[in-house]
């Protein structure tokens, strides 16, 4: 144990992007002994336009880098809720859960300064305001000198320019759609994370607390505002009609992509830098977090190539997810369909939750679906007309 302390202490990693993803990775890595400094080109609280949802996994793995949040820190977050114009369904994250824990929304602010301020609590060499930059003969610089390190973490967000820069590319980019964000006053109708289906778009509800609401659009329409959508979805704008702006609103970009590799050498990629799914999947921080405990796993072991294969197993879930939704934000009678099957099948709109939350497997999914529709316990129409619909538009 000791022998691999001194190994481990001898490892100086450089990690460049002190988002979310940068953060856990810094974090882990420390606890696994390693000298950390972590580069930023902004000033904690940095703000991001998010929906601000943590899954039940990603607070447990917060935990585990030794950042707790509790409900004190925001609300509650219960299960999701999909609603369209003609019905609505609910799912809970289940009841297997190891002391049935919700997961939490909670202020990107509060996330980043908690995660910042733990990370200075264990000795990181934290340098904020410090933009990072690839140098011409390889490797980075900062503030006009040379960072040196023995492995690089990039995780400075979606549009990465320093793994561009280094050589990372993209296997796939099946979407690119737009963001904005606000908050406002409004007592949250639930615990429920709500996603609204409009046409060809959605507004996604975010329980931040007793009196506070987080509200996304996500659109393929460039430069469509939150309050451009409203009057389309007019449950939505009737309900927080009057409410008082607790933020301003935010754009961002919200892409599903991968890359062909996540590690080169002594340089790995992380969080959305590393590929990511659309937001509307809520995917992004819990994926983020996976990636910075297999990463600094595969360091600690002496084998960093290990965090690529890692890698791959992360994003396989979140990425078939994201394009399964994606399909049905697409095609409206698709979605109609879907949302009217969920609402009447909740055990199936449950079990499809599981698979999200990686607790249960894609196959076991449609084994058991095609086990019930066999035996005659659901009704067939629903599910057979989904089926062929997702299969003739996209071969899911
Ligand atoms: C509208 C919207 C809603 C979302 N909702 C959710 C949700 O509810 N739940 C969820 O889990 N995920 C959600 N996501 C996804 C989530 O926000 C991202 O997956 C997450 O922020 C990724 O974290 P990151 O650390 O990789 O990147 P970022 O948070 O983008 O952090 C990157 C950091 O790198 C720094 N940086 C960039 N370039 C440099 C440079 N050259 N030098 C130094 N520093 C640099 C930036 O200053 C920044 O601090 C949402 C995304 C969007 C757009």
């Amino acid at each position: 144990m000791r022998v691999m302390d001194e190994r481990m202490s001898r490892i100086h990693v450089a990690v460049l992007g002190g988002g979310p993803a940068g953060l856990a990775a810094a974090i882990a890595l420390r606890q696994r002994g390693c000298r950390v400094a972590l580069y930023d080109g902004q000033r904690p609280p940095i703000d991001k336009a998010c929906g601000e949802g943590l899954m039940p996994e990603a607070v447990r793995l917060l935990r585990a880098l030794g950042v707790s949040l509790g409900k004190q820190d925001g609300a509650p977050m219960t299960g999701i809720s999909f609603h369209d114009a003609h019905a609505s369904a609910s799912a809970a994250f289940g009841e297997s859960l190891p002391g049935n824990e919700s997961g939490l929304a909670v202020r990107r602010t509060l996330l980043q300064s908690r995660m910042a301020a733990r990370a200075a609590a264990m000795g990181i060499d934290l340098r904020w305001g410090a933009v990072v930059q690839t140098r011409k003969g390889g490797g980075f610089r900062s503030a006009g000198e040379v960072i040196h390190a023995d492995f690089f973490v990039i995780a400075d967000g979606l549009c990465s320019t320093l793994a561009a820069a280094c050589g990372f590319r993209e296997r796939n980019c099946y979407s690119t759609r737009y963001a904005s964000r606000q908050q406002f006053r409004r007592a949250p109708c639930s615990n429920h994370v709500a996603v609204y289906w409009g046409s060809g778009e959605q507004i996604y509800v975010t329980p931040l607390g007793d009196d506070e609401v987080g509200v996304a659009l996500l659109t393929s329409r460039r430069g469509r505002r939150l309050s451009d959508a409203l009057p389309d979805f007019p449950a939505v704008a009737k309900w927080i009609a009057g409410a008082e702006s607790t933020s301003s609103m935010r754009g961002a970009v919200t892409k599903t992509r991968s890359l062909r590799e996540v590690i080169r050498g002594n340089v790995a990629v992380l969080g959305d830098a590393s590929g990511s799914v659309d937001a509307v999947t809520g995917e992004g921080l819990l994926s983020a977090l996976r990636q910075a405990h297999a990463l600094a796993d595969a360091i600690d072991a002496g084998e960093p190539e290990r965090y690529q294969a890692a890698h791959r197993r992360i994003s396989q879930g979140p990425l078939r997810m994201a394009r399964l939704l994606l399909l049905l934000g697409r095609f409206l009678w698709l979605k109609q369909l879907f949302v009217a099957t969920m609402a009447k099948r909740p055990e199936s709109f449950d079990a499809l939750l599981r698979v999200h939350l990686a607790e249960q497997s894609w196959g076991s999914f449609v084994r058991s679906e095609a086990t019930a529709l066999v035996s005659g316990r659901r009704e067939r129409a629903p599910w057979r007309l989904f089926a062929m619909g997702a299969y003739r538009e996209r071969g899911l």
